[in-house]
């Protein structure tokens, strides 16, 4: 077997960037030891710019309408997450429920996924990468491609095969979970007890999710799920209620490990989501991140193997995503700290509460959880404007007399040239950008004049929807597309067309 890109892994990550480096027209194959889509309880939370980018893939319609919490919380203490954005709040959707729905997408958009096939060995020559592979029969096979994305997990199989740096801490605290069948007791949203922290919460058809953390108690290192007499015994202990009679659904510990990838790329071999970072599964926000990960990665690595772009594009993957991620874990590791700390951290936590209550600190941790904050370092000159290196707006845009917004320009994962000024000088940038007019769509629109787009004359949106070029007068978007999109007119080699 062979592809462009082996994506190995098909957890939510590896699914999303399957899809994106589809869009951006690479030959992909996904190798997925599971041989179904995982029916486990896990994140259940996808935030305010997740959202925006299925949005921009056209996926909210198939996901349905989720559940929307505006009320989230930093380290168990109550938090609105509301900023402004076409999805504010959080989204509650089964992390299997994303899966299904990611692997649909990207399959329809033409990604190999091959479900029962476990990477073992992976060889990285100058010329490209060999696997081998065990499939569903057992049989080992070999498997060779340009480029290999792992995104295998926390315990990522390729991370150790490269011995690629990851520091950081192991566990030090652990938090008991089970879906409990045939309990009644009442729900508790982050309830701190004398001797630790609860949480239960009934779901709809009468199962109950119990977490628990034992103030004080180490992490244990486990090779299997913590028995569930063991997590009934610390929620007595913890709660004083009784829950061993009911039927445990699903049982699971995890901890407060915190480790990140000293390099996301290697080479030929990069790396997106938990194989890339390792935190504290609190408030959905390693998956979102994650997902992130594939979004900002996808287009590039495409663009790359198909010959397309430079090299130096698939560097700005680390450059732009380590420094997201390390503040990410930043802000986990904080909140683990309030978590999970006994009677010591209370004043901690008063003062943490009563910041809260100022709204500029508020947004501030809103918009590192909803992922809405992030904006990319483009060697943004002082003096750059405000929207250089942020996601673009979501605003209402008027093209050839018909509604639409930027989100739908996006579907097609191509670059988008928005072009807001008058007929002379949109004509003008249009003709700068032909070169480029089998990667960058060109889009003449109105805006509201007192909109997010005020004054702006034209931007340039990269397919994962930040604005890497924007103009207030006449200006050259030439730099900015060589940049983001290759150099001009370069079409891709005979052999690495699909
Ligand atoms: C048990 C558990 C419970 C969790 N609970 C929560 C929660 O409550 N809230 C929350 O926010 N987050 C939770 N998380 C975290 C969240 O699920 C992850 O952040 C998210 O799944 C990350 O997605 P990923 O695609 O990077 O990795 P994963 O979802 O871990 O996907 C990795 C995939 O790689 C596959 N794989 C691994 N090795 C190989 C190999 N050698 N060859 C082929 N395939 C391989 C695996 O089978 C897996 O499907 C939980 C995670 C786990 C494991």
């Amino acid at each position: 077997m062979r592809a462009s890109v082996i994506v190995v892994g098909g957890g939510p990550v590896g699914l999303m960037l399957a899809g994106e480096l589809r869009l951006g027209g690479a030959d992909v194959l996904l190798l997925e030891r599971r041989h179904r889509v995982t029916t486990e309880s896990r994140a259940s939370t996808l935030h305010a710019r997740t959202m925006e980018i299925l949005d921009s893939r056209g996926l909210l319609d198939p996901l349905g309408g989720p559940p929307n919490l505006p009320r989230g919380h930093f380290g168990g203490l109550p938090m609105d997450l509301t900023l402004p954005g076409s999805h504010p709040g959080q989204w509650k959707v089964p992390q299997a429920r994303t899966e299904e729905l990611l692997e649909k997408w990207a399959g329809s958009l033409g990604a190999g996924i091959r479900r029962g096939y476990e990477l073992v060995t992976l060889t990285v020559t100058e010329e490209g990468v060999e696997t081998a592979v065990t499939g569903p029969d057992g049989v080992p096979r070999t498997v060779r491609g340009d480029y290999l994305v792992g995104c295998d997990g926390e315990e990522s199989t390729v991370r150790r095969l490269t011995g690629a740096a990851f520091p950081g801490h192991d566990a030090v605290r652990e938090l008991l979970r089970a879906d409990v069948a045939g309990i009644d007791i009442p729900d508790r949203r982050f309830e701190r007890l004398p001797a630790g922290l609860a949480i239960a919460a009934r779901q709809p058809g009468g199962v109950t999710r119990v977490m628990v953390h034992e103030f004080g108690r180490k992490f244990v290192e486990r090779s299997t799920p913590p028995e569930f007499g063991e997590i009934a015994e610390v929620w007595r202990r913890v709660t004083g209620e009784e829950i061993g009679a009911g039927t445990p659904l699903w049982v699971n510990s995890f901890g407060d490990a915190s480790r990140q990838l000293t390099h996301y790329r290697h080479g030929r071999v990069l790396f997106a989501g938990d194989a890339a970072h390792r935190q504290l599964p609190v408030g959905g926000q390693a998956l979102n991140l994650g997902l992130q990960d594939a979004v900002n990665l996808g287009w590039k690595l495409a663009a790359v193997a198909l010959g397309q772009a430079p090299q130096e594009l698939l560097d700005t993957y680390h450059d732009e995503r380590h420094p997201v991620g390390r503040r990410v874990l930043a802000n986990i590791e904080a909140q683990a700290r309030l978590l999970l700390g006994g009677a010591e951290v209370e004043p901690l936590r008063a003062l943490v509460g009563e910041l809260l209550g100022y709204d500029d600190v508020r947004r501030r941790l809103a918009g590192t959880i909803s992922g809405l904050d992030v904006r990319y370092d483009l060697g943004v000159a002082r003096g750059a404007h405000a929207l250089l290196g942020r996601r673009v707006p979501d605003v209402p845009l008027t093209v050839a007399g018909a509604p639409t917004r930027p989100a739908e320009l996006l579907r097609t994962g191509r670059g988008v040239l928005l072009l807001l000024a008058d007929r002379a000088l949109n004509s003008a940038l249009t003709v700068l950008a032909e070169a480029w007019a089998d990667r960058v769509d060109p889009v003449t629109a109105e805006t509201p004049a007192d909109g997010p787009l005020a004054g702006v004359a034209a931007l340039l949106i990269r397919p994962d929807g930040h604005v890497a070029w924007c103009a207030t007068g006449p200006g050259d978007p030439q730099a900015a597309l060589r940049r983001w999109f290759g150099p001009a007119g370069t079409r891709p080699s005979p052999s690495s067309e699909r």
